[in-house]
C-alpha cells in the first residue's frame, strides 16, 4: 500500500492511497481539525478520473467542517473516497484503505457514505479503531441514514413554516430526487405526515417500489428537477442546483439530504433571487454525523444525545432563516457566516 501526500493549500492534509495488490485507488482529505478530529464518511463510486475524485473529496471534506460546526460537534471536517464500482469492492481493498486511515493516528475518523455499508465498516474496524457506523459492538451507531432522514424531515417542516407559514406537510407536494438510504427513509416520513410525493431515481426498480409503497408519482431522472411542487428534496448527488437547473425549478423551497447541492456560491444567491427558500444542505443533513458522533465520542445515552442535537439543529436552521429574511440574503450565506463565527470562538479547555 502506497500513501502519497498531495499539496492542497485549502486543507490541513490530503493523501492519495494506492494498493496495487487489491486494485485500490482513493483519497483522504482532512480539511480542518480546529474543532476536533476530522470526521466524515467514506464514499465509493465510479469517478471519470483521479482529478474528479480528488475534487470531490476536497469539496466534501470542507463541507464536513461546516456540517460538524453547524451541529456543534467537537469534530473537524474530513472525508475519504475510493474510486470504483461499489458493487465490485473487495475486503482486501477495504483493509488496505483502513491501513491508510490508521496511519493518520486518529486525525481522521471514517464512517459510511454512498457505496458503503455498516458491514464494510466492520471489515475496516478489524484493521483500525478510527471507524464508526459499525453494525454492532460497544457504542456502535449502525446505519446513520434513518437519523439523517429524520433531520431532513425536520428541516422540510421548518422550511415549509418559513416559506408557506405552516410546518404542516399534509397536502404539501414534495419532489424527491434519489431513493437510496436517505431518500427512502425520508419518503416514509413524508408520506406518514400526509405529503404527496413525486420521485425519481436512476434505479427503475426502486422507483417502481416507491410508487407502490408511498403512492408516489414518478418521473424520469432528468425531469425531477423541473417538477412543479412545493418543495424539492435532492437526496442523490451534489451540484444539482446550478446555472442550468435553477431557472427551470418550479418549487418554492429546496430542502434535502444530498451534500454540496449548490454547484457554486453564486447559485445560493440565484435561488434567493428567484424567491426559492433553500435549507443549507449541511444543516439539513447533519443528523447522520450526529448519530456517528455518538460512536466517536463514546456517548452512553445515544438517543438522548441525538434528540438534543437534532432539536438544537432545528433551532439553528430557524435562526438562519430569520436572519436571512431580516437581511434579505440567501440562507446559505447566513449559514456560512454562522459556522465561521463558531470556528473563531476559542475552544473550551
Ligand atoms: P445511496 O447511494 O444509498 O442513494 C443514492 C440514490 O440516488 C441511489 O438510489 C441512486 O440510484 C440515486 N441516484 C444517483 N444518481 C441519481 C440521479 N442522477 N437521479 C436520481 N437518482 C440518482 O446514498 P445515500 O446514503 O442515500 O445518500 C444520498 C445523499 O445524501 C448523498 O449526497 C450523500 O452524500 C448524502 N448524505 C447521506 C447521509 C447518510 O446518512 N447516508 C448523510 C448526509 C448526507
Amino acid at each position: 500500500m502506497n500513501v502519497t501526500a498531495i499539496a492542497a493549500p485549502t486543507h490541513e492534509e490530503v493523501i492519495r492511497v494506492e494498493d496495487r495488490a487489491s486494485g485500490l485507488i482513493g483519497f483522504i482529505a482532512i480539511h480542518s481539525t480546529e474543532l476536533g478530529p476530522a470526521a466524515g464518511g467514506l464514499r465509493m463510486r465510479h469517478y471519470p478520473s483521479e482529478a474528479a475524485a480528488l475534487e470531490d473529496v476536497l469539496r466534501l471534506s470542507r463541507g464536513m467542517t461546516f456540517k460538524n460546526a453547524a451541529a456543534d460537534l467537537p469534530l473537524g471536517g474530513g472525508k475519504a473516497v475510493i474510486m470504483g464500482d461499489p458493487k465490485a469492492k473487495t475486503a482486501a481493498q477495504l483493509r488496505a484503505f483502513a491501513r491508510a486511515i490508521d496511519g493518520l493516528s486518529g486525525r481522521y475518523w471514517t464512517a459510511e457514505d454512498m457505496g458503503m455499508s455498516p458491514a464494510d465498516m466492520a471489515v475496516m474496524a478489524a484493521v483500525t479503531p478510527y471507524v464508526a457506523g459499525l453494525p454492532d459492538g460497544n457504542f456502535a451507531s449502525g446505519d446513520p441514514s434513518p437519523i439523517t432522514a429524520r433531520g431532513i424531515f425536520n428541516a422540510i417542516r421548518i422550511t415549509a413554516k418559513h416559506r408557506f407559514g405552516s410546518p404542516v406537510l399534509a397536502g404539501r407536494h414534495v419532489a424527491v430526487q434519489g431513493l437510496g438510504h436517505v431518500g427512502w427513509h425520508l419518503c416514509k416520513l413524508l408520506r406518514a405526515a400526509g405529503a404527496d410525493l413525486t420521485v425519481a431515481d436512476i434505479d427503475a426498480a426502486r422507483v417502481a417500489w416507491a410508487a407502490q409503497s408511498f403512492g408516489a408519482a414518478t418521473v424520469a431522472p432528468d425531469e425531477i428537477l423541473a417538477v412543479e411542487a412545493d418543495v424539492l428534496a435532492p437526496c442523490a448527488i451534489g451540484g444539482v442546483l446550478n446555472a442550468e437547473t435553477i431557472p427551470a425549478l418550479r418549487v418554492q423551497a429546496v430542502a434535502g439530504g444530498a451534500n454540496n447541492q449548490l454547484a457554486t456560491e453564486a447559485d445560493g444567491a440565484a435561488l434567493h433571487q428567484r424567491g426559492i427558500l433553500y435549507a443549507p444542505d449541511y444543516v439539513a443533513n447533519a443528523g447522520g454525523i450526529i448519530n456517528v458522533a455518538t460512536e466517536i465520542l463514546r456517548i452512553e445515552d445515544r438517543e438522548g444525545f441525538v434528540s438534543e442535537k437534532l432539536t438544537a439543529l432545528d433551532a439553528t436552521l430557524e435562526a438562519i432563516f430569520i436572519r436571512a429574511a431580516d437581511r434579505a440574503v440567501g440562507p446559505d450565506r447566513v449559514a456560512d457566516e454562522t459556522v465561521a463565527s463558531k470556528m473563531q470562538r476559542p475552544r473550551a479547555a
